[in-house]
């Protein structure tokens, strides 16, 4: 897929005053994420709702909602009741600012850094509602596969062609796969969660990198389902490890990030 980084006029830098916010506003992103990944898998509003605390429902000042330092200095903990706070929350909070931190690394103008930061935060979100619920919400990989097409868009329209042409395979061949383990087996053998995101990811690798991605996706459940089956042995065998529900959409998350790294380091040859 062509980006816009290989067109022919070079992108202005980042000026340095514009990393610096957004290196500062990187971790309440991910203390919103937080917010998404918690309440909409559940049906909650994301928008108007206080943040409270999930034990007791205090809700929580302003002061204990300040991304990372907040969780540290209560311990991880409720002041009202005690309650442990997922430790979840915090790692999400320092994940984002790594990507910031790697989108800048990365490189490009504002546009490039941009679109690395929506879609790695994106990324983000969608993997831990997969590993903590087994859900991917839609208004996230709708949000994922607007801002891969608008990226796409950017850089022209053969460009975005190549972005609908990865999405379209993406979807059609995961639905396909969808219906036809459906139908053989009479069970549902992947989420329609799934589906939907290879929209988006597929849009982003382009039909030339699709296969790779979905690869290193399938590579990766199996390591983390080989992993789970050596740490909890005896869950595996009660219910057979083709049983056990995988978090597949999380490996497909990993794999595109993978797959937009080995891109920024040029180790694509395609
Ligand atoms: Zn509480």
């Amino acid at each position: 897929m062509l980006l816009p980084a290989e067109t022919a006029l070079p992108a202005p830098e980042l000026p340095l005053a514009a990393g610096v916010f957004l290196l500062l506003l990187a971790p309440a992103i991910g203390s919103f994420l937080g917010v998404l990944v918690d309440r909409l898998p559940r049906g909650e509003d994301v928008l108007w709702r206080r943040s409270q605390c999930r034990s007791c429902a205090a809700a929580l000042a302003p002061w204990e909602l300040l991304p990372i330092l907040s969780f540290c200095a209560s311990g991880g903990r409720c002041r009202h009741c005690g309650a442990a706070i997922p430790a979840w929350a915090l790692y999400l909070e320092i994940a984002a600012l790594g990507v910031a931190v790697l989108a800048l690394a990365a490189g490009g103008g504002l546009g490039a850094v941009l679109f690395s930061c929506l879609f790695l935060w994106g990324l983000l979100a969608l993997a831990l509602c997969d590993l903590l619920w087994l859900r991917l919400p839609d208004p996230l990989t709708a949000g994922l596969f607007l801002v891969v097409l608008i990226w796409a868009g950017s850089a022209g329209l053969q460009a975005l062609g190549f972005a609908l042409l990865g999405a379209g395979l993406g979807l059609g061949s995961f639905y396909a796969l969808r219906w036809g383990y459906q139908h053989l087996r009479g069970r549902e053998g992947l989420g329609l969660g799934d589906v939907k995101l290879m929209a988006a990811l597929g849009g982003f690798a382009g039909p030339l990198d699709l296969p790779l991605l979905v690869l290193i996706a399938a590579l990766t459940a199996l390591g983390g389902g080989g992993i789970a089956h050596l740490r909890r042995p005896e869950q595996a065998s009660a219910t057979g490890l083709a049983q056990q529900p995988l978090p597949f959409g999380a490996a497909l998350c990993a794999a595109a990030a993978l797959l937009w790294l080995l891109r920024g380091l040029d180790l694509l040859w395609l």
